[in-house]
């Protein structure tokens, strides 16, 4: 149960947003309650209006991996914003941002930065088409991509919680232009190429699903993806909006090893304000406008404040040899909570990638989404709520991945694991 405050603003909230939310995954709806509402956020803790304070475990769903607030980049919105909120025309924090996407992800030669996620895939989608002068698209079951018409086909996160992985309002002309396949299924990858290869503009992929989960592909996966697509002129795309500069300074593809053609970026570049975008190689790069022939555009993209906010986490990441931290703070997370497990005799699968953590509410093994849509949902929303009585967040869905930020101390952990171990008897 969330505060009577909460409650109240709820009930204003839903006569005049469409569900009370401006984004459905906020809605608590999967977890038959409703959401608090948020005053205030610091370090790893958020605070609700009825001054119930929370651990926090979704970070703004992704972007705040120093923590709510940092101080390096509250102080440089601060500074920036007296020089000017919006320019509308190129700014040297632009350049800068390039150049550090560029030095960083390795795919990148030439990046744009958009304003969310969902126009960095819109985008890197008609980019490939563009390029490849072809329409069809492949998608994998469970991997979300934005709100993007065409990628609202078997998505994950909200769209997958909310049982509705078909949008309506998309017209079946769109999604009959994409293929979507089962992810860690070559077979059908194989099948696909051999039958309408050179039909295929786009591959699409979250590399480390994290919208239905956190999946990790097998062994040879990514690297057959390259293969077949290089094989077919097919365009390789890398969401890497969620795990982008948060599992690496590279992401997935610099784990990996495996290069693909664009990556879409977003959330960590941010700093939290609204940000996205996509880059790669530069011959396809080229072919947006005004130098080629594939229209994109944004009033407010390469924002000087998002620019500025965005270096400031990077540069503070860095610094702090953020990713070294992250995953110590994940091993102690994953060993405490492997043990718990253990202790309760519970078989739950739990997978985890430096700061990034799902537990699944079943004991099969986790490759796709069919693995994780079987997850005990009566067991997840017990845990969660119990969790919530004692003051820490996690995402209202099992579907969802769980993000350790460099401002959990391990005492923030330890009191996590114990919240759990109570939250685990009340399944
Ligand atoms: N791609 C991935 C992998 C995402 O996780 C998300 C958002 N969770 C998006 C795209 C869409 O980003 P946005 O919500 O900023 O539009």
């Amino acid at each position: 149960m969330t505060g009577p405050l909460s409650q109240k603003m709820f009930a204003k909230a839903k006569t005049l947003i469409p569900g009370g939310v401006n984004s459905p995954v906020r809605a608590f709806k999967n977890v038959d309650g409703d959401p608090f509402f948020v005053r205030s956020a610091s370090g790893c803790r958020i605070k609700d209006i009825d001054d119930k304070t929370y651990i926090d475990y979704v970070g703004t769903w992704g972007p705040a991996i120093l923590g709510h607030a940092p101080i390096e980049i509250t102080q440089t919105i601060h500074e920036v914003a007296k020089q000017g909120v919006s320019f509308g025309c190129p700014c040297p924090w632009e350049v800068t941002m390039a150049q550090t996407i560029v030095d960083w992800v390795p795919s990148v030669e030439k990046v744009r930065m958009v304003n969310s996620g969902t126009e960095a895939t819109m985008s890197a989608i008609r980019l490939a088409r563009g390029f490849t002068k072809r329409d069809k698209v492949i998608k994998f079951e469970g991997c979300y991509h934005g709100h993007v018409d065409h990628l609202l086909v078997a998505a994950g996160s909200g769209a997958l919680t909310h049982g509705e992985p078909d949008s309506a309002g998309v017209p079946k002309d769109f999604s009959n232009q994409t293929i979507v396949l089962k992810y860690n299924d070559t077979e059908a990858l194989q099948e696909t190429f051999d039958s309408i290869g050179d039909q295929i503009a786009a591959v699409i992929l979250e590399p480390f699903p994290a919208n239905a989960g956190l999946i990790f592909p097998r062994e040879g996966y990514l690297q057959f993806l390259r293969d077949i697509t290089t094989k077919h002129g097919t365009v390789l795309i890398f969401d890497e909006v969620m795990t982008g500069f948060r599992l690496a300074k590279g992401g997935v593809q610099e784990l990996v090893g495996i290069t693909p053609d664009l990556t879409c970026m977003g959330k960590v570049i941010g700093g939290g304000l609204p940000v996205g975008a996509f880059g790669g190689r530069s011959d396809i790069m080229d072919h947006l406008a005004p130098v080629g022939a594939v229209y994109q555009a944004g009033t407010l993209s390469g924002n000087p404040l998002a620019m500025a906010a965005g270096l400031a986490q990077l540069k503070a990441l860095d610094e702090a040899k953020g990713y070294d931290q992250l995953e110590r703070l994940g091993a102690q997370f994953e060993a405490g909570l492997r043990n718990l497990l253990a202790e309760k005799g519970l078989g739950y699968t739990l997978h985890r990638v430096g700061s990034m953590f799902c537990l699944f509410f079943t004991e099969k093994e986790i490759w796709n989404l069919d693995d994780v849509s079987g997850a005990d949902m009566e067991a997840f929303k017990k845990f969660f709520w119990a969790l919530i009585d004692q003051g820490v967040y996690i995402a209202p869905s099992p579907y969802e991945a769980g993000f350790i930020s460099l401002a959990h101390s391990t005492g923030d952990i330890d009191d996590t694991l114990d919240a759990m171990s109570t939250a685990f008897k009340a399944i």
